[in-house]
């Protein structure tokens, strides 16, 4: 007889929600390492895993449960995300895939985690079809439930506070717990099972790819560091951690695993999931130097924060060892928004960091939000010109959410400020998104902002010959293939 599945990590899949015509060919598929990362760390510790990334196999939640009746794992953990906002967008098809498993292999257990499930462990159990929850980082508290499954059954129950981390619901009953205490050693921690989430299955950005737009597989995702130290109030990294916080891997871990990835799996295309990668100079540095010593060539993003870059020499040496992109959240060029939700640079920082990194031949990525609370009309239309002014090799524009699990969410609730009624509405590309409103301007008239804000910087004829001229003619008829795409948003 053949080894029963201890867990079955599976990563919802959304891509129609999130993007849809656009998720057919132009969107990216990352790859789930929170749940790599966890497979992992179980199966050094003896448990059978699996992972199934139902995102990348575009399976429905119907077809996840079908697969979950026939493996009758004695775990499904549906993970959606811990590093950024993502994560909300993914609950409305964990809740489904929670569901479907339920009704196709009733008695399986499922657990959730990710950023919301970790802000709202309750809320989960009681509305999401969670039999538990996941408070904080999974290694431990999964790790932990597992052996109690395997040792005393699916009967087994665990106590209130029992595992850290591990709340769960039994009928009507909620067994609470707490966050489980971040994982202290990062550098114990065994690289992600990519074995199990083959880099060839992943497909970067199409920016990040505007000078190989036909090799964006494979792709993979690796961490230099983790968390961040700063507490901007509309963004939802911390949450899983509970607040600020930051923890570093050596270079040498970071090599051990850019070697499996370059040499087992042939990857170049790379992003550096830190949420700022050039926090800790000498890191970055002693790194650096082991990857132009190493010969392996690679294509890295990166996000960064402006006042975290103070060395021109150290951006050199970063493009030098592959860093071909940076991503800055600049979020609004009026400082008046910025310092409104805790983020206070200052112009001259701003602009010294992004000056540096274009003198380095890094390509950057502007990062920058419409209808933060202190935006009007003025002063989002001071940020689309920063924009175009400055040129960026390609911008994300995105409306303001109240993430729930932010700061700004709590802000908003406190307030009675409206609020999506469903997971959908947070989605930046959903037909149904609701854009937080501000004291001056109304949900609606930010996103056709935004929207118009989107076309207006992309169909800029200084835009595309720039495009044209870095990286050839395939990026700017990239990019005109995407402004045919209508976004489809309801009246
Ligand atoms: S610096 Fe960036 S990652 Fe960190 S809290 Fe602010 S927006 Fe989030």
């Amino acid at each position: 007889m053949s080894e029963a599945l201890d867990l079955l990590l599976v990563f919802p899949n959304n891509r129609a929600r999130a993007y849809g015509e656009l998720g057919v060919d132009i969107a990216a598929v990352i790859p789930p390492v929170q749940s790599g990362l966890t497979a992992a760390y179980l199966r050094e510790r003896g448990c059978t895993v699996q992972i199934l990334d139902a995102d990348a196999l575009e399976w429905a939640p119907e077809r996840v449960g079908q697969e979950v009746a026939a493996l009758r794992p004695r775990l499904v953990m549906v993970s959606t995300d811990h590093v950024n906002s993502g994560d909300v967008t993914k609950m409305a098809a964990a809740g489904e895939t929670a569901r479907a498993i339920h009704a196709a292999a009733p008695g399986v257990p499922v657990l959730m985690d990710g950023v919301v499930p970790s802000a709202y462990p309750k809320w989960m159990l009681q509305d999401e079809g969670a039999d538990y929850v996941c408070q904080g980082e999974p290694y431990d508290p999964i790790l932990k439930l597992v052996e109690k499954l395997k040792a005393a059954g699916p009967g087994a129950r665990v106590a209130k506070r029992e595992i850290p981390g591990i709340w769960a619901r039994y009928g009507d009953m909620i067994v609470e717990s707490f966050r489980a205490p971040m994982f202290h050693n990062v550098d114990t921690l065994p690289m992600t099972a990519w074995d199990l989430m083959p880099p060839a299955n992943y497909r970067a950005y199409h920016w990040h790819c505007f000078d190989r737009l036909d090799r964006r597989s494979p792709y993979a995702a690796i961490f230099t560091n983790l968390g961040c130290p700063y507490g901007c109030t509309f963004c939802s990294v911390n949450v899983v951690a509970g607040g600020p916080n930051f923890r570093t891997h050596s270079p040498d871990y970071v090599m051990k695993e850019l070697e499996v990835l370059k040499k087992v799996y042939g990857v170049t295309n790379v992003r550096i999931l830190d949420n700022v990668f050039t926090i800790r100079e000498d890191l970055v540095e002693e790194l650096c130097d082991k990857i132009i010593a190493s010969g392996m060539e690679f294509n890295f993003w990166a996000y960064s924060r402006v006042e975290s870059v103070r060395n021109p020499d150290l951006l050199k040496k970063m493009r030098k060892a592959g860093i071909r992109w940076i991503c800055y959240g600049i979020e609004a060029a009026h400082e008046r928004v910025r310092a409104a939700v805790d983020k206070p640079s200052n112009p001259e920082v701003i602009m010294r960091a992004l000056e540096w990194t274009r003198e380095a031949g890094i390509w950057i990525l502007g990062n920058f939000i419409f209808g933060l609370p202190e935006d009007d009309r003025e002063s989002m239309q001071m940020t689309l010109d920063f924009a175009k002014d400055f040129n960026f090799e390609w911008i994300n524009f995105y409306c303001a959410m109240a993430y729930p699990g932010t700061k700004l969410y709590d802000e908003v609730k406190a307030a009675g400020g409206m609020l999506p009624k469903e997971w959908s509405g947070y989605g930046q590309l959903s037909p149904n998104a609701q854009p937080l409103a501000t004291k001056y301007l109304a949900s609606k008239e930010i996103l056709a902002f935004r929207d118009a804000a989107f076309i207006e910087y992309n169909s800029n004829p200084r835009y595309l010959d720039m495009l044209e001229k870095t990286f050839g003619r395939d990026a700017r008829d990239y990019v005109l293939r995407i402004l045919k795409h209508k976004l489809v948003r309801n009246p």
